[in-house]
């Protein structure tokens, strides 16, 4: 074993903060990571009504770059206001995850957007860091969202958070494409 694979190692990383760059920074980490040979997955909690533009770009990779839309768009919540459909589909979402965590199969796995649907309740924190604690060593893990969760924090070795300094949407200017979508 040379130095390189005896110091290799897999890592979590979460990008989070109110500013632009987050699902984008993952998706650089991923596009790195798919050019040095490794498989990586990424699952897209919540999205789903938007046609993106990496949907397609991924598909250029094959089986090397899989990404996935696990939600449906527009979530409503609190209380009562909760779809049970959206709940459904990120327990979906989290079930495939957490398989592809465990499975070793990947070496990638983003899990974008996902802190919004653990600031929204609908994902226990705690049983997404068992999850992380107990997969393979070599899996890297990508977190996505604003207000990631504390206790995703402290067993993360890469945090960064996104700090808006302006964005484009508060002079008017709308999503767009390339840029946003
Ligand atoms: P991106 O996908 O562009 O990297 P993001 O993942 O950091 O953005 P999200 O919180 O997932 O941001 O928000 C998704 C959408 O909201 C994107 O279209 C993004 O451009 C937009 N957005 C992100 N930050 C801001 C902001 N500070 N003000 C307005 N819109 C924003
Ligand atoms: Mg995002």
């Amino acid at each position: 074993m040379n130095s390189e694979q005896s110091s290799r190692r897999g890592l979590i990383l979460i990008n989070t903060g109110p500013g632009k760059g987050k699902t984008t920074a993952a998706m650089g980490t991923a596009l790195r990571a798919v050019g040095n040979g490794m498989r990586v997955l990424m699952l897209q909690f919540l999205k789903g009504s938007w046609h993106y533009g990496e949907l397609d770009s991924t598909k250029a990779f094959g089986d090397n770059f899989v990404l996935k839309q696990m939600g449906r768009g527009f979530v409503k919540v609190g209380g009562a206001e909760t779809d049970p459909e959206d709940v459904r589909l990120v327990e979906a979402a989290w079930n495939e995850a957490k398989e592809a965590i465990l499975s070793g199969e990947w070496d990638m796995v983003v899990l974008d957007e996902i802190n919004y649907a653990i600031g929204y309740g609908m994902l226990d924190p705690a049983v997404v860091a068992e999850t992380l604690r107990n997969r393979p060593e070599m899996v890297h893990v990508i977190l996505t969202g604003r207000n990631a969760h504390p206790t995703l924090v402290e067993i993360a070795d890469t945090v960064t958070e996104m700090r808006e300094v302006k964005h484009a949407y508060q002079k008017g200017i709308l999503a767009q494409r390339g840029i946003e979508y």
